[in-house]
């Protein structure tokens, strides 16, 4: 497989690209540096001349993605490039339906027409948990058959493109001419590369575990707990954390088991909740330091209680958590922020 990853240049597509590498396959990665990092290209790049190539592009220009992916002659395309923050949508939301559905049909279009209008055969979508919004109490921890309904403009993003991509499936499945759709709802995302290369850095950051870790050392005076009158037991709201690169891992296998004429849909996540106070326990255990805490109103946007039943990602893909110790997702954050204090060069 030949595969085109959008994002590549971010936190969780660039991980993607260097397990990908790793596994000996041929990637371009694309991306509008907008939020991405030119510095960890360059370290894949020096890593592997012959089986990488990035492109310095919008994910919605049709033209340039088509020339892209027929020079190449990519036939699997995953898609992370996206805006990514709960709160920011809520403020901007037309900005978010224009970065994530706009420029992603863009995307899909010069999938659609590439290999002499063939089309691309497999696409590995990046949904989010944040698609469930509030899912009713029997419902958490949450299967993948809960009810959708997000809670915030990023949400329905994430969810608008589902249904785009599935209705994008079944026609290509009507034209006997099938692709191979997974779509991978992430739980929270955390931690970084264990070899030390390549790591989260994100400007802003709004990131429950990096915030906290920029707290502990002193690069921010404090920092706020978004809601403390939450219905959970200590009032703070609850989320699953999965290391990258664990989810890096599901984009493996979804790529490898998904067939042609197959739409499938797994959430990816420990199955386990931390609440944000535990979370910032973690961080001070590992860093050492009691940093500054402060409780601050509820952030808009946020559900109260996220954490994945990972039971049809086991039996369908084989897939399971292998770092579930919130000390050793938070150890790998907190390395490779203490090592880059200013986060990459470029
Ligand atoms: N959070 C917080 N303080 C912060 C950042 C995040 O209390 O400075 C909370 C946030 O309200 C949410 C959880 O931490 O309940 C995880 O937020 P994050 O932004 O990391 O990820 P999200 O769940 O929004 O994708």
């Amino acid at each position: 497989m030949r595969i085109l990853v959008t994002g590549g240049a971010g936190y969780i597509g660039s991980h993607a690209c260097q397990r990908l590498l790793r596994d000996g396959y041929h990637i371009v990665a694309l991306d509008n540096l907008h939020r991405g990092h030119r510095e960890p290209m360059e370290i894949l790049k020096g890593a592997h001349p012959e089986s990488f190539e990035f492109v310095h592009a919008d994910l919605g220009d049709q033209s340039q993605v088509l020339q892209v992916l027929d020079e190449h002659e990519l036939d699997t395309v995953m898609h992370f490039g996206a805006l990514a923050y709960v709160g920011e949508s809520v403020e901007d939301p037309l900005w978010y339906y224009q970065n994530n559905i706009a420029q992603a049909i863009g995307l899909l279009q010069a999938c659609d027409q590439s290999r002499g209008g063939k089309g691309i055969e497999r696409f590995i979508f990046s949904s989010s948990c944040a698609t469930y919004g509030d899912p009713p109490d029997d419902m958490i921890p949450v299967p993948e058959h809960c009810p959708q309904n997000p809670t915030s403009p990023y949400g329905y993003t994430k969810l608008h493109m589902e249904h785009i991509l599935k209705d994008y499936a079944n026609s290509r499945a009507m034209k006997n001419n099938p692709i191979a759709l997974t779509m991978l709802r992430y739980f929270n995302v955390a931690g970084s590369d264990r070899t030390g290369m390549l790591g989260e850095d994100h400007e802003p950051e709004t990131h429950l575990i990096p915030v906290a870790i920029n707290a502990a050392l002193g690069k921010r005076e404090s920092m706020s707990i978004f809601g403390t009158d939450y219905p959970t037991p200590d009032g703070t709201n609850i989320r699953d954390y999965v290391h990258v690169e664990d989810l890096v891992s599901a984009h493996v296998l979804a790529m490898n088991s998904t067939k042609q004429g197959e739409v499938e849909a797994f959430n990816v996540g420990i199955g386990k909740g931390y609440s944000v106070r535990e979370i910032l326990d973690a961080v001070k255990r590992v860093s050492g330091v009691d940093f500054t805490i402060h409780d601050a109103p509820r952030r808009a946007g946020d559900a109260i209680a996220l954490y994945n039943d990972p039971t049809k990602i086991k039996a369908k893909l084989g897939w399971d958590a292998k770092i579930t110790d919130i000390d050793e997702v938070v150890k790998d954050a907190f390395d490779w922020i203490k090592a880059h204090p200013n986060g990459y060069a470029s």
